[in-house]
């Protein structure tokens, strides 16, 4: 039996609602009332208050499918079997009802007996102190000892700064042989993608005050979460999330766009994998009201696309593309987020005007690009001036993430301080020229970046989502 994607979702919803959750439609991408966070990347996030007592939930249990978006993972989109910028997590959450004990037997449930997983390829792991967890485990759930890992605080302590934390136990399964890296080491908690991890309980029981002082929750809590793309990738048993059913129909769309054939080289396997990964982020992120601007959440949103377009590029496709895979986007997912299709129109237009906008100069840019690459190696240097990659940025609209990324792909890299030099004095004259207010046109792109800047949120690109991250 392979369960599809959609009924994935549904039988975990229903299975928790079994056990008295009461089941929440996922919360938008973009956070409510909670400045520490760019974007919802797991869904714990969005139930904070209901954590820190800060609010009354509906219910003290409950089971949410929730979009996420994770860009703290876009090195490892394309290049690994089980990373996207955008995924659904699955989750059960206890507000102070139920804890370990109904959270492990629960979760060992569900993946044995609901979804039919081969228990002896399910290996747990535990926070080194977390004898409790190791009781259940072992005793209750019959797991050998030695199929039981321990991990440090680093692995499997859950905490980002203030704020609720405590232990974690995860689920890793293992694929086998074929998906491992072959090193002599390789076991539970390697990188590669033979043990993949699918499911995270976290065991909220302390609260952290910012300065490392620990007092117990009032209310002890459940917070766990299971990427449902992973999942159905195990159960489906494939290579990777990119070859479960949603996703696969996606893939093989972008690739009779582009008349190419998946599995026969491995760059344009990346590029097939990174275009339909983010087509889904962008669609999703649209249909939650994000636009596409020079900063926070909005040039995250545009730096996705436009490096979607470029891959595009990269695979051959030649004009405007978005839209129509946006649509394969709704078609594969509107059964557990019916909004989709509702603001279809609105998603299209979005797409169509912002990738219009970039195709305009893409081309050039990249042939401009190309060109200082050209005089770099005439010259014998492996480093872009930050004026050039400045003009980029400002006359052909490349993030300049995108710029240091096709840099990199050929060794070579680019002045940061130039570049922010180069900035400042762009910023500097169009001041000169129009006062502090009143930008428009490609000044407006400036001022937008200068908020950027000033705004706590954004903390650059890389760094936006390491912190708040579950590990
Ligand atoms: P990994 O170590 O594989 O990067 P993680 O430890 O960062 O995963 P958690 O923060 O524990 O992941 O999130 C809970 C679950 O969400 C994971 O066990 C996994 O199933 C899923 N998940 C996390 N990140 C991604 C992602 N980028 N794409 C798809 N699923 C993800
Ligand atoms: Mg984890
Ligand atoms: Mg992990
Ligand atoms: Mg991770």
């Amino acid at each position: 039996q392979k369960y599809g994607v959609n009924e994935l979702r549904r039988m975990f919803l229903e299975f928790f609602e079994s056990k008295g959750h009461l089941a929440m439609k996922s919360f938008s991408l973009v956070p409510h009332n909670d400045k520490s966070l760019l974007l919802i990347n797991s869904g714990m996030a969005p139930l904070k208050p209901y954590f820190t007592g800060q609010e009354i939930p509906p219910r003290r249990r409950v089971t949410t499918c929730q979009k996420c978006i994770r860009t703290g993972d876009i090195e490892n989109v394309g290049k690994t079997a089980r990373h996207g910028t955008f995924f659904e997590m699955l989750g059960n959450f206890s507000f102070g009802d139920y804890f370990k004990n109904e959270a492990i037997h629960w979760t060992w449930e569900f993946l044995t007996e609901v979804v039919g997983l081969d228990p002896d390829r399910l290996y747990p792991s535990i926070y080194q102190d977390d004898d409790e967890a190791f009781e259940i485990w072992n005793k209750e759930i019959g797991i050998p000892e030695e199929r039981i890992f321990r991990f440090g605080k680093e692995d499997n302590f859950w905490e980002h700064g203030a704020g609720p934390c405590g232990p974690c136990s995860e689920v890793y399964y293992d694929r086998g042989e074929k998906y491992g890296c072959g090193e002599p080491g390789c076991t539970v908690g390697c990188e590669c993608d033979r043990y993949m991890e699918i499911w995270n309980n976290v065991f909220t029981q302390f609260d952290n005050d910012g300065h490392n002082n620990y007092t117990e929750l009032e209310q002890k809590n459940i917070d766990t979460g299971m990427g449902l793309e992973r999942l159905a990738c195990i159960v489906q048993d494939v290579d990777s999330m990119f070859d479960i059913d949603t996703l696969k129909a996606l893939r093989d769309h972008v690739c009779n766009m582009a008349g190419v054939e998946y599995q026969k080289d491995d760059n344009t396997d990346t590029s097939i994998r990174v275009l339909t990964d983010h087509i889904r982020s962008v669609t999703f992120m649209i249909s939650d009201g994000i636009l596409p601007s020079n900063s926070g959440r909005g040039y995250v949103l545009r730096r996705l696309l436009r490096r979607a377009c470029r891959h595009g590029r990269l695979l051959g496709i030649k004009g405007a593309f978005l839209v129509e895979l946006a649509q394969t986007v709704i078609d594969g997912s509107k059964d557990g987020y019916p909004e989709l299709e509702e603001k279809k129109d609105f998603i299209f237009n979005v797409i169509a005007k912002e990738e219009a906008q970039f195709n305009k100069t893409i081309d050039q840019g990249l042939s401009i690009l190309a060109d200082m690459e050209e005089e770099m190696k005439k010259n014998g240097e492996t480093v872009l001036s930050g004026k050039n990659a400045f003009k980029l940025y400002d006359t052909y609209g490349f993030p300049i993430d995108l710029t240091s990324e096709i840099l990199e792909e050929k060794g070579l890299t680019y002045d940061e301080k130039g570049f922010e030099e180069a900035q400042k004095e762009q910023r500097a004259k169009s001041e000169g020229t129009f006062g502090t207010h009143n930008y428009s046109g490609k000044d407006a792109s400036v001022y937008d970046q200068l908020e950027a800047e000033l705004s706590s949120e954004f903390v650059g690109y890389d760094q936006l989502e390491v912190e708040s991250e579950v590990t």
